[in-house]
């Protein structure tokens, strides 16, 4: 990643609304770097998670917001485990993820592939493969994404021609209501 921009214009309220809403005290963390190096997705992050860590300390709203890793993490927890001072990182990155999305949404690739997870969900009551694949081709104009992943997919039924709709859709139609409404009302 490019390093943390110190002239950044800081929001000064982003380290407040992040400790509040995840619950954690971030002036514990002193950068030990213990939660990077257990971390399964680091070799994919464009931010390490102690990074995203230290940024979220000086406010850098921008680059949290900017960075992919927050939408890879896996939230295994596993940072949560190592951390000498008991801060639960994962939620932390859960917390910057819901903020980023309320607000619209910074990283326009990865907020396309969201939006078209959710859309499959809330359409079928689960994850539609092939439709999320489709949507997302739709959104970013990315129509060769991962073609070359197809011919080994295939073979597995990874992907599926049609959906599995699920007996509980109406259920989860009702969830992403709800969430929708507390959106709208916060
Ligand atoms: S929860 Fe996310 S950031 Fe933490 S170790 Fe797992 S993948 Fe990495
Ligand atoms: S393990 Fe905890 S104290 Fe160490 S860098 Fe990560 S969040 Fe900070």
């Amino acid at each position: 990643m490019d390093s943390i921009n110190l002239e950044a214009v800081r929001d000064e309220d982003f380290l407040r609304t992040v400790e509040k809403e995840s619950g954690q005290n971030l002036s514990r963390c002193y950068q030990c770097g213990k939660c990077t190096a257990g971390c399964p997705c680091g070799p994919a992050y464009d931010m390490q998670v102690s990074q995203v860590m230290r940024a979220i300390q000086l406010g850098d709203k921008q680059a949290v917001f900017e960075a992919a890793s927050p939408w890879l993490c896996v939230s295994c927890s596993t940072c949560t485990a190592r951390c000498p001072n008991e801060i639960d990182v994962a939620r932390v990155m859960d917390t910057v993820r819901h903020m980023n999305r309320r607000e619209g949404g910074k990283h326009p690739t990865l907020n396309a592939f969201w939006d078209s997870f959710l859309k499959t969900v809330r359409l079928s009551g689960r994850a539609y493969e092939l439709g999320v694949m489709a949507l997302y081709m739709l959104r970013t104009g990315k129509v060769l994404t991962d073609m070359d992943l197809a011919p080994r997919i295939m073979p597995k039924r990874k992907l599926p021609f049609v959906p599995h709709v699920i007996r509980g859709k109406a259920a989860v139609g009702r969830i992403f209501k709800r969430f929708h409404d507390l959106r709208m009302d916060g």
